[in-house]
């Protein structure tokens, strides 16, 4: 029996220790929040992150994972040299930070929105120009959900917006012109053996993923996205999982959007599709246990479900009808806007998929 220690204990820890458990995987979360999604499924140290006790006991277990980038520094120089921490500092140093995690990902060959980081007010004059004439200004840190994000279409938008956002660094991006957006997952242990997740397509609605679908065999351009994911974890020592977002173009160019290091909400869909699920990966990869891709051998979608304003519960009795759709909720309260579960669908075609995907969406507003 192995031990996992989750920095955080939000849904994907949970989903992290329920895909521990037939593999004798035990989990031990690290979270302040006391009605944490993942108390129920793992040892819980109900603590601050940065608490001596609690990182000792994470210290003892086998490895250690995260479930959000922003892990404080003083946590990871506490585990530093006792445990494997993976992903380590150096993935995270570049993930949580937009404009050096863009920067890596040029270096690595990866191709990106055009992009100007911002860290004071003189570097304002130009850089729209510089980005295309129409952008998103987003905060380098701490944003996601497109929160601490602003669109900008002029230069008194980008000032304005800039000042509202609370003068912190961020960058400025070009508006991409994207086709569809499309996310994957690679997995990478410390042997430097690599798997990856299908290629899976993501429609989001102001900011937040609505909807994700993959279709195995229908990707297109699935090559070229696993080249992406690999000289990437290859070029940042990846152990772990990472997930990377791309917009893809018409022409079917593929741009990073952006880099997850951990399992990604796009990826809950491979839970219900068959094969290793994304959580399963990320344990193998961590523990380094034996690593096989993780793409869904069925045609598979996911529905997010998004805290209700009072009086608009969904007929959970519906979706539990529904043919194909598996529910998976959180144990988190519903306030508005919050993700606090799912709706995993799966169908044995691309057609009857379309179909209850549809419906199944009707059913969550
Ligand atoms: P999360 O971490 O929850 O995925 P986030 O807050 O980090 O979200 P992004 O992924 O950067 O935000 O952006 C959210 C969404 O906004 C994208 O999935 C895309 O739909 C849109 N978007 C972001 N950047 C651009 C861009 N440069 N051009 C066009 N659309 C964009
Ligand atoms: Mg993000
Ligand atoms: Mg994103």
């Amino acid at each position: 029996g192995r031990t996992v220690g989750i920095l955080g204990g939000g849904q994907l820890a949970r989903m992290l220790a329920l895909a521990g458990l037939p593999l004798g995987v035990r989990a031990v979360v690290l979270e302040p929040d006391a009605q944490a999604p993942a108390r129920f499924c793992a040892e819980h140290l109900h603590a601050p992150y940065t608490d001596a006790a609690g990182l000792d006991r994470l210290a003892a277990c086998d490895a250690v994972t995260l479930e959000f980038e922003n892990v404080p520094v003083e946590a990871l120089a506490a585990l530093q040299g006792r445990v494997p921490v993976r992903p380590g500092g150096h993935v995270l140093h570049l993930s949580k930070h937009r404009a050096r995690e863009k920067a890596a990902l040029r270096e690595a060959g990866a191709r990106t929105a055009p992009f100007v980081p911002l860290e004071a007010p003189g570097d304002l004059a130009g850089a729209l120009a510089a980005v295309g004439g129409e952008g998103l200004l987003k905060t380098s840190e701490l944003g996601y959900d497109g929160k601490g994000q602003a669109r900008v279409r002029s230069d008194a938008d980008l000032h304005a917006a800039w000042a509202e956002l609370g003068g912190v660094p961020c960058i400025l991006e070009g508006l991409v012109p994207f086709v569809r957006e499309l996310s994957l997952a690679v997995a990478r242990s410390s042997r430097g053996e690599v798997a990856f997740g299908g290629l899976i397509e993501n429609v989001h609605r102001n900011g937040v993923l609505r909807a994700s679908t993959f279709v195995p065999g229908r990707a297109a351009n699935e090559a070229a996205a696993r080249d992406i994911a690999r000289r990437v974890a290859e070029a940042w020592g990846l152990e772990g999982l990472l997930t990377l977002e791309f917009f893809e173009l018409a022409d079917g160019t593929l741009l990073v959007n952006e880099v997850a290091p951990r399992v990604h909400n796009s990826g809950h869909l491979t839970q219900d599709g068959g094969n290793v699920s994304q959580f399963e990966a990320q344990l193998r990869a961590v523990l380094d246990l034996p690593l096989v891709d993780f793409a869904p051998t069925l045609p598979s979608g996911m529905v997010n479900v998004l805290g209700w304003p009072d009086g608009q519960e969904p007929d959970w009795d519906a979706v539990l009808r529904a043919p194909g759709a598996r529910l998976h909720l959180y144990g988190k309260a519903h306030r508005a806007g919050r993700k606090v579960g799912h709706v995993n669908v799966t169908a044995p075609d691309a057609a009857i998929l379309a179909e209850r995907m549809a419906h199944v969406e009707g059913l969550i507003p």
